[in-house]
């Protein structure tokens, strides 16, 4: 099937191993050693990865990162200069983004667009949530910075379920996930990019920011992200992505995590306790990944930052 039409984005959530531990709830902080393990184990297996497969990808940071880790943060550089994008991904990647204040929502958004303008030299224009929730409040923040695109969306039915059935198991344990389930609105939400309205981002209307939906397959929508890959047979795997690149646009997400070696990255084996995919060996993840960049690409689809995906829409 040939699909030259297709515009295909891959992008990778920069969530440090802190961000797994509030969604677990599990007690105190991360072991110190663990802290860095994303930006300083797993985004070097991306940079390889993309440069392999002759993909430049945008990666969503978290400010509070780049200010921390001073080895992270001249990759994240490096990788700007070499023509990949980073974009903003709060500061503190705090779940509850969308029900924060305001002063504190924009200080989020601001921090960590003063942190990414000082790592590469260049001001970010687009934005993902963390946990993928927006509101109304949100989008106007990013309008008035001019941003770009949003690519908080995620409207996958089988996805939102998981996830509330997950919360509901935990709290009915006693505990209290760091995660929030967010708005069921977004299960209505379009699956293509679209300008959203002024008072409801899930809904299409007039606002200048475009929001890039992340993939889910037509009909069923199910979620084709980086976690679903992996943990399908191949089979399945080979009929998310080639149905996935049949649209016109494709935005794929991937998450640090993604590519971790939880024996040698120090991962806290508490976490390998409760994520499946931690137990998944580097090899099959990294060939995971690979087959798809190539089924894509052999398709003729063209790969694009997100930050190149508005003027198509
Ligand atoms: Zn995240």
């Amino acid at each position: 099937m040939i699909s030259q039409d297709t515009i295909v984005s891959v992008s990778v959530d920069l969530d440090g191993v802190d961000c797994y531990w509030r969604i677990h709830a599990l007690s105190g902080a991360p072991p110190e050693e663990s802290r860095h393990a994303i930006l300083r184990c797993c985004l070097p297996r991306f940079a390889d990865l993309f440069g392999r497969a002759g993909v430049k990808a945008t990666f969503f940071v978290v400010g509070n990162d780049l200010v921390e880790d001073a080895d992270g943060r001249r990759l994240l550089a490096d990788l700007a200069r070499d023509g990949h994008e980073l974009a903003n991904h709060s500061f503190t990647h705090p779940y509850e983004l969308a029900r924060l204040p305001a002063t504190q929502m924009a200080d989020e958004i601001d921090r960590a667009h003063d942190a990414l303008a000082s790592c590469s030299g260049r001001a970010p224009v687009g934005f993902r949530a963390p946990g993928y929730e927006i509101s109304a409040q949100v989008s106007d923040l990013l309008c008035a910075r001019s941003y770009l695109y949003d690519s908080s969306t995620f409207p996958s039915v089988p996805y939102y379920a998981a996830k509330a059935t997950i919360i509901a198991a935990m709290r009915v344990s006693g505990r209290a996930s760091g995660s929030h389930l967010g708005s069921p609105r977004v299960l209505t939400a379009p699956t293509v990019p679209y300008h959203p309205a002024a008072g409801d981002p899930y809904r299409r209307g007039d606002l200048p920011i475009l929001e890039l939906p992340i993939a889910v397959t037509p009909g069923l929508r199910l979620p084709v992200i980086g976690t679903s890959l992996i943990a399908a047979p191949e089979w399945i795997r080979k009929r998310l992505v080639a149905a996935s690149v049949r649209r016109r646009f494709f935005n794929l997400e991937l998450h640090g995590i993604d590519l971790a070696d939880a024996v040698t990255d120090g991962i806290p084996s508490a976490l390998v306790a409760r994520q499946p995919d931690l137990r998944r060996s580097l090899a099959h993840k990294l060939q995971a990944l690979e087959s798809t960049l190539a089924e894509i690409r052999a398709t003729g689809a063209t790969f694009r930052t997100l930050e190149q995906v508005p003027p198509a829409f």
